[in-house]
């Protein structure tokens, strides 16, 4: 792994990429005992004695008292927030514009934030500290998502998932002793977010040689060396061995540094978020409850590493027109207008994909070669998944082969940028092959 620490809190040039660089986060500290340092951390970064603490019910139990005692024994001032449950069903608070609204009114105002949670309260914390232009320090309860050390917020924007540009925090705090306690299906939605990585970057390549976008070689690489820790013994996420802990934390923190130096979530989120993505807004859309991020991405990143796959064997490309299909109002319901904008961007890529690559008979050469090829196989994807006891069939996410099948028409809609689901339509691997992959790879 590369060691970042050097560039921690600084600005540069890249060698790989040529472009400047930035990385707001300072520091991490990842270890057992870990929250012991975090008066220190405090003192380093903040400037000031007084901080105002965030939590939800969950994660106060789990960690939120603890710092609240060892920053008041270290003699500052904390306030603290304890988000309660919306309802009496036990659902945990959610990153929206409505719990945004009841922070900015309610939260306490103080010069440093922090945030001890997962996904929610920390996106929540990075948004309102963005908002007050203050530094947050993220304390993190589980090792289930890559968002602590990023600068995007993830929030639900009446009703639709959106991408809010934030600022990461000043720094990252990872205790093993919390993390090794966290649900495991928590953890195991870490593993699935770090896995995205595989087909990810390679979409994000993808759009470099298809469409000449900007491409960083170095955060696409970022955490190729911790890799093979966690994908040679995913039995030590299973079991929350330190070990393993630890290296699908520092594997999700590197991933946060990926988006935010490169300043997009593309290396992170390509063609398996967009199964994700369409899985919660289809749940929304019909009133039910849907996985965790990282369950859903995970699986479907073993379908895009089995379309890769497909890729990979295809020597002589026919290319498919591209479709022009009006977005389909009976399937997207009241989300038809924010998806038919998107899908209108998708319809021009695909327009400018496919005559690229019809021209230019090397560029599928070096798309099935140099980018297909070097996907993880379908098999070893999921057989890290399984060995994790992380979700890698259709039923441990609660969805049916026909709701899968569904994704795979549509998900392809709700973004302009170029994927793997958008290159097997274009060479008709899609829909073709959809059932034939889906039994394959998700059943069992
Ligand atoms: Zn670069
Ligand atoms: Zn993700």
């Amino acid at each position: 792994m590369d060691d970042l620490t050097g560039l921690m809190g600084t600005e540069w040039e890249c060698a790989a990429c040529g472009e400047p660089h930035r990385l707001n986060v300072r520091e991490t500290i990842v270890g057992s005992g870990a929250l012991m340092q975090l008066p220190g951390v405090v003192a380093r970064h903040s400037g000031s004695r007084h901080v105002a603490v965030l939590s939800d019910e969950r994660t106060h139990v789990a960690a939120g008292r603890r710092v609240l005692s060892l920053l008041q024994g270290a003699g500052l001032q904390v306030d603290s927030f304890v988000l309660t449950n919306p309802d009496a069903e036990g659902h945990g608070p959610v990153c929206d514009d409505t719990t945004h609204a009841q922070l900015s009114a309610e939260l306490p105002e103080a010069p440093c934030y922090i945030a001890v949670g997962s996904g929610v309260v920390s996106d929540l914390t990075k948004w309102a500290a963005f908002d007050r232009n203050a530094p947050y320090i993220a304390v993190a309860t589980a090792a289930s998502m890559n968002g602590y050390a990023s600068d995007n917020v993830a929030p639900t924007l009446r009703g639709v998932k959106t991408l809010l540009h934030g600022r990461g925090p000043v720094a990252v705090v990872g205790d093993l002793d919390v993390l090794r306690e966290a649900p495991h299906e928590m953890t195991a939605a870490g593993l699935g977010d770090v896995l995205a990585k595989s087909v990810s970057t390679v979409d994000w390549h993808l759009n470099r040689l298809l469409f000449g976008e900007f491409f960083c070689p170095f955060c696409a690489g970022l955490i190729d060396g911790i890799e093979p820790i966690y994908m040679g013994a995913p039995e030590d996420i299973g079991e929350h061995t330190v070990a393993g802990i630890e290296a699908l934390f520092q594997a999700l923190i590197y991933t946060g540094f990926a988006m935010s130096i490169a300043g997009t979530s593309a290396p992170a989120s390509g063609g398996e978020h967009l199964v994700s993505h369409t899985l919660d807004m289809m749940a929304l859309r019909d009133g039910v409850e849907h996985d965790l991020h990282g369950r859903q991405v995970g699986v479907g990143t073993i379908l895009g590493a089995a379309l890769y796959g497909e890729i990979a064997a295809v020597e002589e490309a026919t290319f498919v027109p591209p479709e022009e299909k009006a977005t389909d109002r009976a399937f997207w319901g009241r989300f038809t207008e924010v998806v038919e904008e998107k899908h209108a961007g998708k319809r021009e890529r695909a327009r400018m994909a496919a005559a690229k690559m019809a021209s230019a008979p090397e560029l599928w050469e070096s798309i099935r070669t140099d980018l297909a090829a070097t996907v993880h196989a379908p098999e070893v994807v999921k057989d890290c998944l399984r060995r994790a006891g992380a979700a890698h069939r259709l039923r441990d996410i609660g969805v049916t082969r026909e709701r899968i099948l569904d994704v795979l028409s549509h998900c392809h809609e709700i973004r302009e940028r170029f994927t793997v689901i958008d290159l097997a339509r274009a060479v008709g691997i899609l829909p073709g092959k959809a059932e034939e992959l889906v039994d394959r790879w998700l059943i069992d």
